[in-house]
């Protein structure tokens, strides 16, 4: 029996057989983290063959992120939470945590991730939110152009874990597509899914709207993998390279 796996940044990484080049090769889905300093840093591939480790390692350069900042200001009455409020974010927060942690070994996904929307993108991920002056936190996901009523796609096959109204996001669809990938949409006027429930890719999960905190009605959409949050859209780039012939390295 062997097993492989990856070790970056004090985490490990399970590999997985690519089904999509007749599982010939493997690969694994290493996230960075938004707050990881630009950096050479290790990847090492490790192989447990008979209690035997063999170890490749990889240099990996991290580059800073290109985004933007916005500065908000916002009446301090607005601004500020109640303490009834504070305990409803973070038993939200804490929750969805769990989701994000768990990982379901099979992939549901099976053919290339599309987009949410094709509408106008109104704020990319990444941008840094000033509040009065103060770096409180950042765009945890692509906002798309939607009015209240869209319909709102599941961007990939998975399983509903999520439906909820949740202090920020409003109403919210959370989707598991296997291998520590989570996808979500917020804001929704509308639920159309189930929690449990399988969704195909291109299944309408909800209606756009504007619950939650937000000045007007859109599509907030994120993507976790493996416990940490990553730009959308680069995910599906990276992501639908795994139906082109891989790399060798
Ligand atoms: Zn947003």
């Amino acid at each position: 029996m062997s097993r492989i796996y990856a070790a970056f940044e004090g985490k490990r990484y399970p590999f997985y057989r690519d089904k999509f080049s007749k599982g010939r090769t493997f690969y694994t889905l290493i996230p960075v983290s938004y707050y990881a300093k630009p950096k050479e840093s290790r990847l090492v591939v490790v192989r447990v063959e008979n209690g035997k480790k063999q170890y490749k390692s990889y240099l990996i350069d991290i580059y800073k992120g290109d985004y933007r900042s916005e500065r908000l200001h916002v009446a301090p009455s607005r601004a500020k939470i109640n303490p009834k409020n504070r305990r409803r974010i973070a038993r939200e927060r804490k929750e969805a945590m769990q989701i994000y942690k768990t990982s379901t070994p099979k992939l549901y996904i099976r053919k290339p991730i599309v987009p949410p929307l094709s509408s106008k993108i109104t704020s990319p991920f990444g941008t840094k939110r000033v509040f009065n002056g103060v770096l409180k936190s950042f765009h945890s996901g692509t906002d798309y152009r939607a009015k209240t009523g869209t319909p709102i796609r599941s961007v990939a096959d998975g399983r509903v874990v999520l439906i909820k109204n949740r202090f920020f996001a409003g109403n919210s669809v959370i989707i598991d597509h296997g291998q520590g990938i989570y996808t979500g949409y917020y804001h929704l006027s509308r639920f159309k899914v189930h929690k449990g429930e399988f969704v195909q890719r291109g299944q309408v999960i909800g209606l756009a709207g504007a619950t939650g905190r937000v000045t007007g009605p859109h599509l907030h959409f994120t993507v976790h993998v493996n416990g940490m949050l990553v730009d959308p859209l680069q995910f599906i780039d990276t992501f639908n390279g795994l139906f082109l012939q891989p790399e060798k390295i």
